[in-house]
C-alpha cells in the first residue's frame, strides 16, 4: 500500500488485540482496565510476557488503590460526595 489508510492491516491488528484480551472477560478488574494494546506491544506484534507482566502489575495497583477507597469510605463515608456535582460532558 502506497499512502491512505490500510483496512485490512487495521482488521487484522483489532482481531489479534481482540484474540489476546479474550481471557479478560472472566478477570475481576475487567471494567477498571483500560486494556491499552501499547502496554503488550513488542515491535509490531503484540507479546504474552508483556501482557502478563501488565496484568500482575496493574491487578496489583487496582487492589491497593480500592483498599485506600475503602478505608476512606470507612473513615469519611461522604469524602466522595462532591463528585455528585461533577458533569462529565
Ligand atoms: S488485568 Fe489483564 S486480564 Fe484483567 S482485564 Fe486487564 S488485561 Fe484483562
Amino acid at each position: 500500500m502506497d499512502g491512505g489508510i490500510d483496512y485490512k492491516r487495521i482488521y487484522n491488528f483489532y482481531k489479534e488485540y481482540d484474540r489476546f484480551f479474550s481471557d479478560c472477560k472472566d478477570c475481576w478488574a475487567l471494567r477498571l482496565c483500560s486494556k491499552c494494546f501499547d502496554n503488550i506491544r513488542k515491535g509490531e506484534r503484540f507479546d504474552e510476557d508483556r501482557k502478563r507482566e501488565m496484568c500482575k502489575s496493574f491487578l496489583k495497583k487496582i487492589e491497593e488503590n480500592l483498599i485506600i477507597y475503602c478505608e476512606i469510605i470507612e473513615s469519611k463515608p461522604d469524602a466522595f460526595k462532591f463528585f455528585e456535582n461533577v458533569k462529565i460532558t
